[in-house]
This record gives C-alpha cells, sequence and structure tokens, in this order.
C-alpha cells in the first residue's frame, strides 16, 4: 500500500479557489472582487516607480548574493522600527525593540506564534469575530487553541466595541490577543482612538499578550495615522508584538517582505528575545531572502525615494476612497434603499457589503461579480471601468 494512500484531500483554499472560479469563466464582464490586491484604475496591480528606482540602483550597482544574517538586512531592520514606532521613539533609541525580517506579515505572525508557543505553551489566542482567515489556521498550527472575540457588529454595521472589551475583560492573563493595526481584514471596521484607548488599558490590566497585524498601514487614514495605535501600546508601557506587511504598501506581494517586532522592558531583554527568534528562523528556513528587503530598506531610507512612495501610497488611498464615495453614489442612484455611509466609514482595502450568501453567489453566477461568500468585497479592485457593472449587478440582487 502506498504511503499516502489514507491521506485526505486537503480543503482548498476558499479565496483562491474562487480565483480559480473566476479564471474559469468565459463572461467577458467578469470582475473579480474576491482578491486581497489592489490594483490600479486600469485594473492592473502596480509597479511603484520608487520600486521600480530602487531595483535600477541595485542593478547598476549588482551584488553578490550571500546569505543573509538570521534576522535578516540590518538596515532594513533599522528602517521598519523607525516606520513602525518611530526612529524617535525612546523604545527604539533604547533599543529595546527586537525587529527580524519576515518572510511577509505571515512570515512575521508565524515567527511570533511559534515563538509565542515556546514561550507560553498553555497560553490561549484570541482573533477577532471575523478575522483574516489565516489567523486561525496559523495559530492552531502553531499549537495553540483559538477563539474569538466579538468585533462585527451586522446589525448596527461597525464594530461591537463593548463586546470585544467584555471579552477581553474576561480572557485569562497570558492570553494572546490578534489586533487589527488598522483596515481590518474582512470587515474594513476600524475602532476610534479613543476606543483604542480602552482595548490597551485591558491588555495592560489584565495582564494580555498583545500582538498587533499591521498589514495595511498607510491604506486607511495615512502612514502616521495608522501607526498611531502603536503609539498608544509604547505609551501604556508594556511589552507587545507587532507584525509588518510590505505586500501591499509596496505592491511587493510576490517578495515576501515583512517583519516581526517584538517591544520589551529594557535592551538587555530584547538581545535575549532577539537570539530565540532568531532560533526560530533558524530551524524554519534558515535566514531570509535579498530582494524585496534591499528594495523596500532603499526605497526607506533614501529621502528621494521615500518621498516618492509616500505619494504613491497616498495616491493608492486615495483611489480607494474614490471608489468607495463613487459606490454610495452610484449604488444610492441605482436604487439601492438605505443608508450606505458605512461603505465610506470603512477603511482599506475591504468591505463587508451587508450581502449574504445567496446574494453573493447569484452576483457571481449571474453577473460574474466575484466577492467572498461573507459579502466581503475588495474595494481596491474596483475601477472607473467595471464600477458601473458592479453597482448595477448588487442593485439586482440588494
Ligand atoms: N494579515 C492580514 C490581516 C492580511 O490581510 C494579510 C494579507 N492578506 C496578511 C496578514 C499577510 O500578509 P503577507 O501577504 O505579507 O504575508
Amino acid at each position: 500500500m502506498s504511503l499516502f494512500a489514507s491521506i485526505e484531500m486537503a480543503p482548498r483554499d476558499p479565496i483562491l479557489g474562487l480565483t480559480e472560479q473566476f479564471n474559469a469563466d468565459p463572461n467577458p464582464n467578469k470582475v473579480n472582487l474576491g482578491v486581497g490586491v489592489y490594483y490600479d484604475d486600469n485594473g492592473k496591480l502596480p509597479l511603484l516607480a520608487c520600486v521600480a528606482a530602487a531595483e535600477k540602483q541595485m542593478v547598476e550597482a549588482p551584488k553578490a548574493r550571500g546569505y543573509l544574517p538570521i534576522d535578516g538586512i540590518a538596515q532594513y531592520d533599522k528602517a521598519v522600527q523607525g516606520l513602525v514606532f518611530g526612529a524617535e521613539s525612546e523604545a527604539v533609541k533604547s533599543g529595546r525593540v527586537a525587529t527580524v525580517q519576515a518572510v511577509g506579515g505571515t512570515g512575521g505572525l508565524k515567527i511570533g506564534a511559534d515563538f509565542l508557543k515556546r514561550l507560553s505553551p498553555s497560553a490561549k489566542v484570541l482573533i477577532s469575530d471575523p478575522s483574516w482567515e489565516n489567523h486561525r489556521a496559523l495559530f492552531t498550527n502553531a499549537g495553540f487553541a483559538v477563539e474569538a472575540y466579538p468585533y462585527y457588529d451586522a446589525e448596527r454595521r461597525g464594530v461591537d466595541v463593548d463586546g470585544m472589551l467584555a471579552a477581553l475583560k474576561a480572557a485569562p492573563a497570558g492570553t494572546v490577543v490578534v489586533l487589527h493595526a488598522c483596515c481590518h481584514n474582512p470587515t474594513g471596521y476600524d475602532i476610534t482612538p479613543a476606543q483604542w484607548d480602552k482595548v490597551v488599558a485591558v491588555v495592560k490590566g489584565n495582564n494580555l499578550v498583545a500582538f498587533l497585524d499591521m498589514a495595511y498601514q498607510g491604506f486607511g487614514q495615512g502612514i502616521a495615522e495608522d501607526g498611531a495605535v502603536i503609539q498608544q501600546f509604547l505609551a501604556a508601557g508594556i511589552d507587545f508584538f507587532v507584525s509588518t506587511s510590505f505586500s501591499k504598501s509596496f505592491s511587493l506581494y510576490g517578495e515576501r517582505v515583512g517583519a516581526l517586532s517584538v517591544v520589551c522592558e529594557s535592551a538587555e531583554e530584547a538581545s535575549r528575545v532577539l537570539s530565540q527568534l532568531k532560533i526560530v528562523i533558524r530551524t524554519n528556513y534558515s535566514n531570509p531572502p535579498t530582494h524585496g528587503a534591499q528594495v523596500v530598506a532603499t526605497v526607506l531610507t533614501t529621502p528621494e525615494l521615500r518621498r516618492m512612495w509616500e505619494e504613491e501610497l497616498s495616491g493608492m488611498r486615495a483611489r480607494i476612497k474614490l471608489m468607495r464615495t463613487a459606490l454610495v453614489e452610484k449604488l444610492a442612484a441605482a436604487g439601492v434603499k438605505g443608508d450606505l455611509s458605512y461603505i465610506t466609514r470603512q477603511q482599506g482595502m475591504f468591505s463587508y457589503s451587508g450581502l449574504n450568501k445567496d446574494q453573493m453567489v447569484r452576483l457571481r453566477n449571474e453577473f460574474g461579480v466575484y466577492g467572498i461568500d461573507s459579502g466581503r468585497i475588495c474595494v481596491a479592485a474596483l475601477n472607473s471601468r467595471n464600477i458601473d457593472a458592479v453597482v448595477s449587478a448588487i442593485a439586482k440582487v440588494a
């Protein structure tokens, strides 16, 4: 008998499965809003000019590709710290933040999860309900029991902050709480700075371990505004984790550029934490790849390229906002009733449209408009050419 005779077929990734279905659809007017990717107004994945410029510099002065240090390019790690915490922040200046380059934001989460499992093997992990679907799988595979705290309030179209706070208050000390720093995936609803203050207070008061997932910095209000929550956690004087992804903000999805930062009490503690993070990395993939992180480090540390990046990121953010406003106006004009302002209250790439599974299936089967069954659509995949078709389809199923 074959070694693999009893291996079961794993379920298909729901989102990738949807893309396969989309690709096979012969409808010439089909629109894929199922993805988690930013497309420009021509429906193309952008290559940012700052990235092309950094790559040009790199090609003109080619370097041999030795192994990187286990924790990645030092200049990159430092640039990440500057971006996430502020180069002048006390935490960074005093050396009490341990930062490692990671294979995308997912890699940052995974390094953190494996480290936490060694640190507190019996801790529970809480993720938002709903959350990015990989959060549950990733922490479960790292060996944790994963539960959810209330987040989405379907009736009020927003966040159930009271439910969230109550769940955090009820969590035992040491519970790891995964929080979306900004641009919540999948709902698009974020909490306000004042509500964050309450979350920070409960995390601190209850000795919970905050793990902030920052995959969309710059896609909400701006780089600093979206990162403000980090300052609130720093101000509380507690230890916490931050995973960073540059997949979206640099449109470098395939380069897998991310990081994990752990804020510690002292520089001495950070060096011990760093030594353990390196073991996690070493025993998984030894050391990270060179190209993407070098591009990001070059852009972040070259003033002219950095300005370009901030402008391009701001352009992506503005285009998403434009699509949100257009969606509201066009849906209303197409006769969709009710208060649609929730669409512009949401931030980032996604919108929980409020459409149910039957409606999402109809959108797909009858109109070639592909979103997730949960009602999530990617606003960043709308453009001036496909929005009318999407609106008229939604108006027919709403
Ligand atoms: N966290 C969240 C909330 C995400 O939406 C994503 C990407 N879709 C990630 C992490 C992973 O980012 P990356 O692609 O850089 O691994």
